[in-house]
């Protein structure tokens, strides 16, 4: 099964496709992390992108294209794979469609952009493996600690507030058209955040028939 995992920043997409992923035994592929590791091991393509994600801007378009491509033709992808934050933008939509990957189901985890705010200045997330935490609704067992690879807790650069407001603000101009393009395509379905990550979990399966 081949899904992709919608919804603004904060929405909940990384979370539920760490618990997808591990469910439906596909991997999960994040551009974000991508480009975040490649940041880490100071590539060209990950010095490119620091900027545009610091200011929590978009990377351009080929770029992020270019590192789709590339991970989609891995072995792990052939019996399927969740895209969490790609595509952001129509061009990007446009392009995994001309690569001929067929997309089964479209996740839309929607919720409010004040909650989003909330949720989003008290992330942390471990600077290993990527995987999220939360001040106060998702904790590790042990402070500051990843549960899974015991790597140091962070705080985002593009989780600071002013950050987050300009992030919310190009999600609602360049990524909420996908919205309406995959509904044309008769793949979406729209799921309720709701204030728990099982809640929410519990409406991804059942809307996904998993
Ligand atoms: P994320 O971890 O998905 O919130 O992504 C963090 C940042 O990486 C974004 O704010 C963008 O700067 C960049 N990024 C990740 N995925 C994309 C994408 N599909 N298109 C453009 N920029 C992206």
């Amino acid at each position: 099964m081949n899904i992709i995992m919608l919804g603004a920043p904060g929405a909940g997409k990384g979370t539920q496709a760490a618990v997808l992923c591990e469910k439906l035994n596909i991997p999960t592929i994040s551009t974000g992390n991508i480009i975040r590791e490649a940041l880490k091991n100071g590539t060209e393509m990950g010095l490119k992108a620091k900027s545009f994600m610091d200011a929590g801007q978009l990377v351009p378009d080929e770029v992020v294209i270019g590192i789709i491509k590339d991970r989609l033709q891995e072995s792990d992808c052939q019996n399927g794979f969740i895209l969490d934050g790609f595509p952001r933008t129509i061009p990007q939509a446009e392009a995994l469609d001309a690569m001929g990957v067929t997309i089964n189901s479209v996740v839309d985890i929607e919720v409010k952009d004040e909650v989003i705010v909330n949720r989003l200045s008290g992330r942390r997330v471990c600077e290993n493996c990527g995987r999220p935490y939360h001040i106060e609704s998702l904790k590790p067992q042990v402070d500051g600690v990843c549960d899974d690879c015991k790597g140091a807790l962070v705080q985002r650069k593009d989780d600071q507030i002013d950050t987050i407001k300009n992030r919310l603000e190009i999600y609602h101009k360049e990524t909420e058209p996908l919205v309406k393009y995959y509904e044309a395509q008769g793949k979406l379905l729209v799921v309720e955040g709701k204030d728990t990550v099982k809640a929410t979990t519990d409406a991804v399966f059942e809307a996904l028939g998993v």
